[in-house]
């Protein structure tokens, strides 16, 4: 028997519609920033620690145009 990451975070940490380790819905709001420039908000499912600590790495990709992730 195995779980999914996601599986195993749903039966562990989620409780009342809420995750127990970030206190969100069970989605962090980021931002991202589009080609073009637009910056909108997103929201993305948290997957703990922490809603991965708020999108840290999320946002701070937002704001380095220079540092496209790859695809
Ligand atoms: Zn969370």
């Amino acid at each position: 028997m195995s779980k999914t990451i996601r599986q195993l975070w749903h039966d562990e940490f989620y409780r009342d519609d809420m995750c127990i380790l970030c206190c969100n819905t069970g989605e962090v709001q980021a931002s991202r920033r589009m080609p073009g420039g637009y910056t909108f908000g997103v929201r993305v499912p948290c997957i703990c620690p922490n809603g991965r600590a708020l999108k840290t790495g999320l946002a701070m990709q937002a704001n380095a145009p220079a540092k496209e992730p790859s695809r």
